[in-house]
């Protein structure tokens, strides 16, 4: 694919997922809004204004939810305007998008005179044309609601592969050997497992992974490195990330699907729920 057509695709994922998300927020619009008399658990009947505090999901749902261009953007972070060379700079604080000012950007987009024009705007916040489904909801804000997710963040697949990257690229470079010395010489932790030859490792648990990883300081600009950012600001506004993690869904996804496998395919949401 090129990447004219994968673009384009991306484009129509998002245009396709915020058309239906504008369908399932409408009954909450107004009530967003104005608020709407609910019973709740105490029988007590209260003026609620439904909308969304978290947003928990991996980096690729992330990027359409908030219409980021994703991984390959120069502001590639759904969340804040980090660049891609910042992304290893978790020490640094980077400001939150904005609702106001990503509704500017799109205004000023739309105005813009020429293609070109249109596009640098676009790409100075890593976005697309279109306007995005969460801005109908009063008092919800997508940017500060997505959430540092330790499923997908912490997955410890990706692991796996950064370290293959890492060895493959030492060993170009001659440097294996000093990698092994690192590892070998490292004074005894309480906790921390113990490697020789940390190199040869080619098939190992996620456990031992997860050991390798803790002495390894890597220094990548990726958004998953980046995401750790805005972990301390998530767990103080969102609370305990244990809430916020997709960990609970993405098995639940499994079992939904089985069932909706047994199904004619068809009014599936019946067949689903028994
Ligand atoms: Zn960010």
């Amino acid at each position: 694919m090129t990447s004219a057509e994968s673009t384009k695709l991306a484009l129509t994922i998002r245009a396709v997922v915020h058309a239906a998300l504008r369908v399932v927020f409408e009954p909450l619009r107004i009530p967003s809004a104005e608020g709407a008399a609910i019973e709740c658990g105490d029988k007590k009947i209260r003026v609620l204004h439904p909308g969304f505090a978290i947003a928990s999901m991996d980096y690729e749902e992330a990027a359409v939810e908030s219409l980021n261009r994703g991984v390959r953007a120069r502001h590639p972070c759904g969340a804040c305007h980090v660049e891609t060379s910042e992304q290893h700079a978790t020490g640094r604080h980077f400001p939150r998008r904005t609702i106001s000012e990503m509704k500017a950007m799109l205004q000023e987009a739309l105005a813009a005179k020429t293609l070109k024009a249109e596009k640098e705007i676009l790409q100075k916040f890593g976005s697309y044309l279109l306007e995005n489904a969460f801005w109908c909801l009063e008092h919800s804000n997508i940017y500060l609601a997505l959430c540092y997710d330790i499923l997908h963040s912490d997955d410890l697949g990706k692991l796996k592969k950064l370290f293959k990257l890492l060895k493959v690229h030492l060993n170009e470079l001659g440097l294996g050997g000093a990698l092994n010395e690192v590892f070998s010489t490292l004074p005894p932790y309480p906790g921390l497992k113990h490697f020789n030859s940390v190199t040869t490792i080619e098939y190992t648990d996620g456990n031992t992974m997860f050991h390798i990883m803790k002495v390894l300081k890597w220094k990548l600009d990726h958004p998953k490195r980046h995401a750790l950012t805005h972990v301390f600001e998530d767990i103080k506004e969102k609370g305990s990330l244990i809430n916020s993690s997709t960990r609970t869904g993405e098995s639940m996804i499994q079992e939904i699907k089985a069932s909706c496998y047994q199904t004619n395919g068809k009014d599936t949401d019946k067949g689903v729920g028994h």
